[in-house]
């Protein structure tokens, strides 16, 4: 026998959904917090029906049940930020929202995700809804694509979106120029009371037109396992893109669709 020092990791609380090809959702957050030192907690939202190539179906995991979940973990674990991705349907959103309220200052990470990039939807007008007016005001930043920001936003100017959203009472809104073309991706951060901030990153993979399965939700988590660990905002963020880089550098074939991050190659940058 011998004894052994028990440590803890920064923990990040995980609402997303499942993808049964491992590419988003759920496995890329648990993979990334990992990657990154963190501890996940992870609360499965939705179950999808999907390969690497597009979301064909979703259902919804009982509300109640998330809620027995949260409170249950809550009562005997510290929680170090909370990440969101996938919520499968406003009563979920509620669910969440009174959980924050009675715990407030944990730092809340946002990926509001509504359709899959092959086109599948994940969202209904009533979850898109309930995220932006009631979460979005709680979270430390939001983390949109460029479809998603313009949708949210309504208008197709993202500086003009993201001012929308600010008014609306969001602190923050890092809108991610992954999906677009060009051999630098832009992504910048708009807060309500600075300039926008703006980081560069050379386009990897230019063959795959820059898609690959599961960015938006590793870059989010990336995010989460900073500020979990005592990160600001900014220098998370820094991280969490040079995390996503590393991961896409060394992209993963595992169907026909798009490539998947390498999360585990990620790693390398602790
Ligand atoms: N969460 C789930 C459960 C998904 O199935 C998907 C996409 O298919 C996403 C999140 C978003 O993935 P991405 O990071 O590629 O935007």
């Amino acid at each position: 026998m011998f004894d052994i020092k028990l440590h803890q990791r920064p923990q990040v609380l995980i609402l997303s959904g499942l993808d049964p090809s491992g590419g988003a959702g759920i496995q890329a957050d648990i993979q990334t917090v990992t990657a990154l030192g963190g501890h996940p907690l992870p609360i499965v939202t939705c179950l999808t029906v999907q390969d690497t190539r597009n979301v064909y179906n979703a259902a919804a995991v009982n509300a109640d049940l998330v809620a027995e979940q949260l409170a249950c973990l809550a009562e005997d674990t510290p929680i170090h930020a909370i990440k969101t991705g996938a919520l499968g349907n406003s009563a979920i959103v509620d669910v969440l929202l009174a959980f924050i309220t009675s715990h407030p200052n944990i730092p809340l990470i946002v990926d509001p995700v509504i359709k899959a990039a092959g086109g599948g939807d994940l969202a209904d007008q009533a979850l898109i809804t309930a995220m932006r007016d009631k979460l979005f005001p709680l979270a430390d930043v939001i983390t949109p694509n460029g479809i998603e920001l313009a949708g949210i936003g309504h208008s197709p100017d993202s500086g003009t979106a993201a001012s929308s959203l600010l008014q609306n009472g969001c602190r923050a809104v890092l809108a991610t120029g992954g999906h677009g073309t060009g051999p630098v991706i832009i992504n910048t951060l708009f807060r309500a009371d600075r300039e926008p901030a703006e980081w560069s990153i050379d386009r990897v993979g230019a063959d795959y037109k820059g898609e690959f399965h599961g960015t938006g939700c590793t870059l989010a988590a990336a995010i989460a396992a900073g500020r979990a660990a005592g990160l600001e905002l900014d220098a998370a963020i820094e991280q969490a893109q040079q995390f996503v880089s590393v991961a896409i550098g060394n992209a993963l074939k595992v169907g026909e669709g798009q490539p998947v991050p390498d999360r585990i190659a990620g790693q390398q940058l602790r």
